[in-house]
């Protein structure tokens, strides 16, 4: 008798690494835990966001008289990254805290291991980095995505120039994949959204001693604030500090608004053959950019992401004049302090892109307004860990582009 034995041929399980990035930016902090296939790091589009913790509370800038606390507030996220990631990988998986600009403004000398406050060509660098990798242009002979990115207290815009870069500050170079990339960065400190909101109510209370009205809040809208709440910020140095409080009522026009939130834009002098503001050069726009961040929570939110420049400021208008109460009952699940701003902040946008940027009518379709990129979200933590891991090589690999899996 023959005995005929039946070798069942399993796939072998796929090897996975994994790395650790933490945002921590200015208004909150988020855990991003990636993972690649462990034999092909050097292939674009391998890394992918496998999970991500939004971490309870405010930013660690908030922490600066308890920085104890600012760790311990971590620790629910740091968890769900130990289940996350299987236990044999967890000795060898890298974490990195890059922390942006809120800790920028403040300054402060934190000492984890392994954190630090990253510079913002860096945030523009990196963000460009990311967008560029998960949309696998960077080993194809194609165009490059601009990266415009909003955060709370910064703000930052990347991509490659058609024209000469007239300033060193803002010139970078990478060579990737054997492609050198000549790119334009900036980060404006100060002009998130966040900041830029005190800086304009502050400028009001400066001339008139009061911001009561304000045009970029719904009719109806009232609340008293502490005029603390809007001069506790460095981006206000040279403003003339108010006191006590303030009834902040919305009148709800947006072009008044527009106008309140231009003068936070200095364009009276340029040094170069051109500028966006302050003074800053910057050559014109170029191609297509993917606006993510804050560009997309509000634009997103007011569905204001698809249409043509003019048909985006009538619907923000028509949106800006609808009263509070209207919108509360609208939107019952929505945080009470996003809702309240959300004209502000979209009149911000637009005005940081038209007036700002330079961005026209003509070239606002080229502006997407995005989250994620596959199942990664745009940002520059992924490029950030690329680079730290050395997982984007300056010359290209001779394996060939393979799809992920
Ligand atoms: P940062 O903390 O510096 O990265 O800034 C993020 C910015 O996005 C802050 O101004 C937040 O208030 C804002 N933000 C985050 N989530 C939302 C959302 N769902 N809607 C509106 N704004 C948001």
């Amino acid at each position: 008798m023959v005995a005929i034995s039946v070798i069942q041929y399993k796939p072998l399980p796929q090897k996975y690494k994994y790395g650790i990035v933490l945002d921590a930016g200015s208004s909150h902090t988020s855990v991003f835990i990636y993972e690649w296939p462990a034999e092909k790091e050097n292939n674009t589009g391998m890394v992918r966001q496998k999970h991500t913790c939004n971490v309870e509370g405010k930013g660690i800038s908030s922490y600066s008289n308890n920085p104890v606390g600012a760790g311990r507030s971590l620790q629910k996220c740091m968890e769900e990254a130990k289940k996350t990631i299987p236990a044999h990988r967890h000795h060898e998986t890298p974490v990195y805290l890059g922390a942006t600009a809120g800790m920028r403004l403040l300054n402060y000398p934190f000492s984890y291991q392994g954190a630090r406050i990253i510079t913002g060509q860096e945030e523009g660098a990196f963000g460009w980095i990311t967008v560029n990798y998960l949309s696998k242009n960077l080993r194809k002979p194609t165009g490059t995505l601009g990266a415009l990115d909003l955060g709370g207290a910064s703000t930052q815009i990347t991509f490659v120039p058609q024209q000469e870069i007239e300033s060193q500050d803002n010139s970078i170079d990478f060579r990737l994949y054997g492609n050198n990339y000549h790119l334009y960065t900036h980060s404006f400190l100060c002009y998130g959204k966040d900041q830029v909101l005190k800086i304009s109510m502050g400028k009001k209370m400066e001339s008139t001693f009061k911001a009561d009205e304000d045009p970029c809040f719904h009719p109806g809208y009232n609340l008293t604030k502490t005029a603390g709440s809007v001069f506790d910020t460095p981006c206000m140095e040279g403003v003339k500090m108010a006191n006590g409080s303030f009834f902040h009522v919305g009148t709800g026009n947006w072009s008044q608004c527009q106008q309140s939130i231009r003068k936070v834009f200095n364009t009276s002098y340029c040094p170069y053959s051109r500028c966006s503001f302050n003074g800053i050069f910057q050559p014109s726009v170029d191609g297509n950019f993917g606006a993510f961040s804050a560009f997309f929570f509000v634009m997103d939110f007011l569905n204001l992401t698809s249409d043509s420049l003019d048909i985006t400021k009538q619907n923000l208008s028509t949106y800006c004049s609808t009263p509070w109460k209207k919108i509360v009952q609208n939107h019952p699940k929505t945080k009470e302090k996003y809702l309240s701003e959300y004209c502000f902040s979209a009149t911000y946008i637009l005005t940081l892109l038209e007036d700002g940027y330079k961005f026209t009518s003509k070239n606002w379709k080229d502006i997407k307004f995005i989250k994620k990129i596959e199942d990664s979200d745009a940002g520059w933590t992924l490029g950030y860990m690329l680079n730290l891991t050395n997982m984007i090589p300056a010359e290209a690999p001779d394996t060939p582009l393979m799809p992920y899996g």
